[in-house]
């Protein structure tokens, strides 16, 4: 009897194929990242081995003891908001940082990873709707900016993440990437490494991310089931 979180896991990638198979994308060209945060090293385990190799934490208090407890060799990726006092302890065991959300914090970031010797991928998040609550750039400030932020020695920028803000229905969503999408589209012949990714979707959404041109999908709860 395989487990719940590889039946869960399974029923995700075939989502994702289908999804990908809807708008002719090439389903190796959407990434997807598990979301273990809150879960156990013992969850992490079971999704690698179904192959799972890319997992997603929010939190370095919670991830730090969970990551050395995992498999070695994992990829993992940083999807919470990132505190300048943590950055040096986080990009040792972080390869990608995605709440990148301001210029001052890519500064900091890049002169971290130069002393620490290492080149950590990177992608700007945009507060699309404008709300208090979460960082990130306006897609003003991306539309100004983007030479400079894309010209890191250390920190390479591969594109643009979003959490957009809360809709009640999954397909209200979408007009929240194709917004991320036309942005990038907008500035990426300006940007250093051209802006290549687009880190979109979750749960609730990602199908619709995926169609919308995400190239990296954050789901934690359908894989992991629900979080208390
Ligand atoms: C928790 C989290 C996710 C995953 O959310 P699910 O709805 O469980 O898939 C994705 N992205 C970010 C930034 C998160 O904090």
């Amino acid at each position: 009897m395989p487990s719940a979180i590889a039946q869960q896991l399974e029923q995700v990638r075939q989502r994702l194929k289908r999804a990908c198979e809807r708008v002719g994308r090439d389903p190796d060209s959407v990434g997807l990242i598990a979301v273990s945060k809150t879960f156990p090293a013992a969850a992490v385990r079971e999704a690698w081995q179904q192959g799972q190799q890319t997992f997603g934490e929010s939190r370095l208090q919670e991830a730090e003891p969970k990551i050395a407890d995992s498999p070695e060799g994992l990829d993992w990726h940083f999807i919470g908001r990132v505190q300048r006092n943590k950055v040096r302890k986080i990009l040792p065991l972080f390869g990608t940082i995605h709440g990148i959300d301001s210029a001052k914090l890519a500064t900091h970031v890049d002169r971290i990873a130069g002393e620490l010797g290492l080149r950590p991928d990177g992608y700007l998040q945009v507060n699309l709707g404008g709300e208090e609550s979460k960082g990130g750039f306006s897609p003003e400030e991306l539309e100004q900016g983007i030479e400079e932020l894309t010209q890191f020695q250390h920190l390479r920028i591969r594109g643009l993440m979003c959490i957009p803000p809360f809709e009640s229905e999954a397909a209200a969503a979408r007009k929240w990437f194709i917004q991320l999408r036309e942005l990038r589209d907008r500035i990426a012949c300006r940007a250093t490494g051209g802006l290549t990714d687009l880190s979109m979707g979750m749960s609730g959404d990602f199908e619709i991310a995926v169609e919308e041109g995400a190239t990296w999908v954050r789901v934690g709860s359908a894989i992991f089931g629900r979080r208390d």
